[in-house]
């Protein structure tokens, strides 16, 4: 490899938004097979809001209070929506107590004595809440590509939120583009597998693994590798960090978290997917050059 024709690709790279942080990423690029995307904030906006608030117990206004009363404290992007959705519906935040974000399993605090959760089935169902009854409100939720999650006050399960975050105009175009140039692509998410199946089938998706904790992100992308595809990761959040780091090639939303951009090789200024086949079809143009 030529120090100029490098320079050259990382120069053309950066016309289209890709900024090479690391010059041989250029180079690897052009032997990526496989490229895992992060769900929220990379395929999607990362800016959900709520679409469903079902009460079974109580009305809107005790979901909202206790449910924006938990999400205030945290910094999650689905906080952010339930937080907007009470102000909106001019419902006060209730005042919670202990307060305690579980990864990738949801929020708790005290409210009047009474433990409060708001997050996912799983960890509702391991506390010993049982969700059947509200079963067909998440399913539809689900069918729809958003996220439910369910609220609980001490043994008794309030009702269910919705939450949706719509998918990026250009994910569907982009992952075509990685088809094109014979690379799989897989999604990597901590939602439920039914939403995960329906953002895959809306955007073309061949593969993905749903209810992923933070921190195994890092070992899908080992195991990959470990099958023999040169791997790309890309991802927005502090939550990505280490399976970008993990990646043959780390990519970065450029409007992610500073964590994610350090993490990775190559930050993608536009936000779009786009930037991935442009990186790659660049860096098979300059790897033809040199040889
Ligand atoms: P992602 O990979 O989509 O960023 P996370 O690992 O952050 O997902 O979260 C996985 C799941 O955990 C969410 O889909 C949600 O069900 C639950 N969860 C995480 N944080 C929160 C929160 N602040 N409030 C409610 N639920 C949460
Ligand atoms: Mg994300």
């Amino acid at each position: 490899a030529t120090p100029m024709s490098i320079m050259v690709g990382v120069g053309k790279a950066a016309e289209y938004g890709a900024l090479i942080r690391q010059g041989d990423a250029l180079q690897t690029a052009s032997k990526l097979d496989l490229v895992i995307l992060d769900k929220t904030g990379t395929i999607t906006e990362g800016h959900p809001s709520v679409t469903r608030v079902h009460a079974i117990t109580g009305d809107e206004a005790t979901l909202l209070g206790l449910a924006s009363g938990l999400e205030r404290h945290s910094e999650h992007p689905l906080a952010e929506a339930v937080v907007a959705r009470a102000k909106d519906a001019g419902v006060q935040p209730d005042a919670i107590q202990n307060f305690k974000a579980l990864n990738g399993q949801g929020v708790q605090g005290e409210f009047r004595n009474q433990m409060v959760r708001l997050g996912n089935r799983r960890w509702l169902e391991s506390e010993g809440l049982q969700l059947a009854g509200v079963d067909d409100v998440a399913q539809s939720i689900t069918r729809d590509a958003g996220t439910p999650l369910f609220l609980a006050r001490g043994d008794e399960v309030l009702g269910v939120i919705g939450v949706a975050d719509a998918i990026k105009e250009d994910s569907r175009a982009a992952i075509a583009r990685l088809h094109d140039a014979g690379v799989r692509v897989m999604m990597v998410t901590g939602d439920i597998e039914a939403t995960a199946r329906a953002i895959a089938e809306q955007t073309g998706i061949d593969e993905f693994r749903a209810e992923v904790l933070p921190e195994d992100k890092a070992e899908v992308v080992s195991a990959m590798r470990g099958k023999g595809y040169t791997v790309a990761m890309v991802g927005d959040g502090i939550n990505d960090a280490p399976a970008l780091a993990a990646a043959d090639v780390g990519f970065a939303i450029g409007t992610g978290t500073d964590v994610a951009i350090e993490s990775a090789s190559i930050t993608l200024m536009r936000g779009s997917l786009h930037g991935v086949p442009d990186a790659i079809e660049v860096s098979r143009a300059t790897v033809r050059n040199i040889h």
